[in-house]
């Protein structure tokens, strides 16, 4: 996609959602941190039904250590991978404090080297905690930049360098939530509905997919 494009394509995301925000729900860095980990392959809203008593109850590691990781896992025992998740949460929650004083570093690296993060949890982190301008590539950021042609890539850290690459500085802070929601609502993975797309005639997908009454739906 040309410079010019790329700049057309973000501005028309942005002016349909000028302030994105997450989906999950959170409510200070650490219970943001811990939401984004249960996320790794499950629904924002299983994930939101999951921490809705969890953050009541609990919003710093200390609190979480003292739950345990039997308590945890009677709250989120609905998500995928709880086993592994709650280990993780508990391990994250030790070394937050044993290393950091029981506050999330605003660190990339830092972050990345907590048990259960990963470069897009961590990418995450850095943009909704810390207001970085990283681009955190999920299953719906890759597959956008990949079918319209705006950040290609064979894996997600190629996708996010290109992202990098390519997003102009007034969309940078916002980039990944917008592809994430475009890719969630509009752009969806069997199936995009390219007929109601706003960015359709700057994408490079054929053949575009007909509104439903022309494909016999
Ligand atoms: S035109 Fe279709 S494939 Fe392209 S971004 Fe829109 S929904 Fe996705």
């Amino acid at each position: 996609m040309k410079p010019a494009d790329i700049a057309e394509f973000y501005r028309r995301l942005a002016d349909r959602l000028p302030e994105p925000q997450t989906e999950l729900d959170y409510v200070n860095d650490y219970t943001l941190l811990v939401a984004v980990v249960l996320s790794a392959q499950a629904t924002d809203a299983g994930v939101n039904a999951a921490t809705r008593d969890l953050f009541a109850a609990v919003t710093t590691p200390e609190q979480m250590l003292a739950l345990g990781e039997e308590g945890l896992k009677r709250h989120i025992r609905t998500i995928g991978l709880f086993n592994t998740k709650a280990k993780n949460v508990i391990a994250l929650s030790r070394a937050l404090i044993e290393e950091h004083g029981g506050r999330v570093p605003a660190d990339f690296e830092a972050l990345r080297s907590l048990p259960g993060v990963g470069r897009k949890t961590a990418n995450v982190v850095m943009n909704s905690a810390f207001g970085a301008e990283t681009f955190a590539v999920d299953t719906h950021v890759f597959r956008v930049a990949n079918r319209t042609g705006l950040a290609p890539g064979k894996k997600p850290e190629q996708v996010e360098a290109r992202l990098d690459a390519v997003t102009p500085p007034p969309y940078r802070r916002h980039a990944h939530h917008w592809l994430i929601l475009h890719g969630r609502y509009v752009c969806k993975a069997r199936k995009p509905e390219c007929w109601r797309c706003v960015v359709r005639d700057l994408c490079r997908y054929q053949p575009k997919t007909p509104p439903p009454a022309e494909s016999g739906e």
